[in-house]
């Protein structure tokens, strides 16, 4: 096994384009819907200026990029990162708006992201940056236009940090403007776990559709943030052997299977799941090709690609992850025989239950976690099985079929609204 870095050429945008247009010819969608759901509809740059701990000031640039709003308000996550690209965000706004289609709730696709390394942060340069960063966006976003919410390496606070921003702006408290906030100030219930809870509960359904019990089933994740170390937890629960996990810096590896409650600590303390005392250290891309059952990417966008697929082991591959595999790959995991739940529907729990916390601002009426858990099951099993039902009508992956029936019904939307003026 060895390491394998982000392949510097892949672009994630010409992949989310690539995946549209395979499922646009699949449909028949016409060239004019094309030329319309091809493109983000609107891309924000920002650049903005901040004062650090030192003294200085240091310019960061951010962006807020809208890739449809037919269906509902745009919604997505913000993320922050040394790496983030203009055409990472446009392609993560392009799967938001298809994802929020499969599982059928009322917004479009947005995504955000600043460039900064918040690891070298201190938490008060975080709280200035994100506050400018939401002034500067505050032109597009709003509860009713544009709805951000947490993705990599921003969490609950950075999400309180912009609804006070928004609120302080307009004069009182509009909590719908953010969702993935803390309890206290209009937070859902569910909220933290439920991008696992959601990969969890179609993870159940793909087991059950191949005859896998999950009791003792293998399971290896990329990434120990907020959707992998919570699925960690979750698949531990459900009986499942966790084998090997990992992060930035490595991963790490035990076939007797790991606790994920001790590894999160020992992460919290040492900032990193490598040289846990129960496992051996593995490479960051390992984890990927070690003996398992189910691996879960949940980290960062094209890790699974024509170098690696041939060596992916698991039976099934539930995308927590955006984008973890690449439209070449997707060929060689369909040919092995390998499930692979597309990320547009696997990881659709966040922003459904984000959806949910929306609901609950609006009206100001807030539901216990048994009513959310319910409703997010009964959402992410009713559109597993309108992907099952399209896959197997259509002999193709579930990517594919997932593509078709998100873009079908963004197409009618936009079919049905017209085109102004
Ligand atoms: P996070 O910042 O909480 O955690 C990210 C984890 O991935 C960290 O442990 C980090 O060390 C690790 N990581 C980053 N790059 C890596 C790499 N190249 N190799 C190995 N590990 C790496 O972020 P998150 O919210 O858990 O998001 C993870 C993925 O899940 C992203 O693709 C995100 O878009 C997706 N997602 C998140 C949510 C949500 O609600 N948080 C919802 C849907 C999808």
């Amino acid at each position: 096994m060895h390491d394998e870095v982000k392949s510097a050429a892949l672009n994630p945008y010409h992949m989310a384009v690539q995946q549209f247009e395979a499922a646009a010819d699949k449909i028949n969608l016409s060239e004019d819907m094309r030329e319309i759901l091809r493109q983000p509809k609107r891309e924000l740059t920002v650049n903005f200026p901040v004062r650090l701990d030192n003294g200085r000031v240091k310019t960061f640039t951010g962006y807020r990029v809208q890739h449809n709003v037919n269906r509902g308000p745009a919604k997505g996550g913000i993320r922050y990162g040394p790496d983030v690209t203009l055409d990472e965000v446009k392609a993560l706004a392009m799967w938001m708006t298809w994802k929020c289609a499969v599982v059928s709730i009322p917004f479009g696709g947005a995504k955000g992201g600043v460039i900064c390394d918040p690891k070298q942060m201190s938490p008060s340069e975080l709280e200035r940056l994100t506050r400018r960063y939401a002034t500067e966006i505050s032109i597009v976003i709003g509860p009713h236009s544009d709805i951000p919410a947490p993705d990599v390496n921003t969490n609950a606070q950075v999400m309180g940090w912009i609804m006070d921003t928004y609120s302080m702006h307009e004069g009182y408290s509009i909590p719908a403007v953010v969702t993935g906030k803390p309890l206290s100030i209009g937070g859902s219930e569910g909220r933290n776990d439920a991008t696992a809870t959601g990969v969890l509960f179609v993870t159940r359904q793909a087991a059950k559709r191949i005859g896998m019990p999950l009791q003792g089933a293998r399971v290896s994740i990329q990434g120990y943030g907020n959707a992998g170390s919570i699925a960690a937890r979750l698949f531990h629960n459900e009986g499942c052997k966790v084998v090997a996990v990992s992060d930035t810096r490595g991963g790490i590896y035990n076939e007797s299977g790991l606790d994920p409650a001790t590894v999160l600590r020992f992460k919290q303390e040492r900032g990193s799941v490598v040289n846990y005392p129960h496992a051996q250290n593995i490479g960051v891309q390992d984890v990927l090709e070690v003996p398992c059952d189910i691996l879960i990417p949940a980290a960062t966008e094209g890790v699974i690609t024509p170098r690696n697929a041939g060596r992916v082991q698991a039976s099934i591959i539930a995308e927590a992850a955006n984008g973890p595999t690449t439209p070449e790959a997707d060929e060689i995991l369909f040919k092995k025989g390998a499930l692979v739940i597309p990320d547009i529907l696997a990881n659709a729990g966040g922003v459904t239950v984000s959806y949910f916390e929306w609901v609950q601002d609006l009206q100001s009426f807030f539901w216990g976690v048994e009513e959310i858990t319910k409703k997010l099951e009964m959402i992410m099993n009713r559109a597993f099985a309108a992907v099952v039902d399209k896959a197997d009508q259509f002999s193709c992956d579930m990517r594919l079929a997932a593509n078709m029936l998100a873009i079908s019904r963004v197409a009618e939307a936009t079919q049905v609204r017209g085109i102004y003026p």
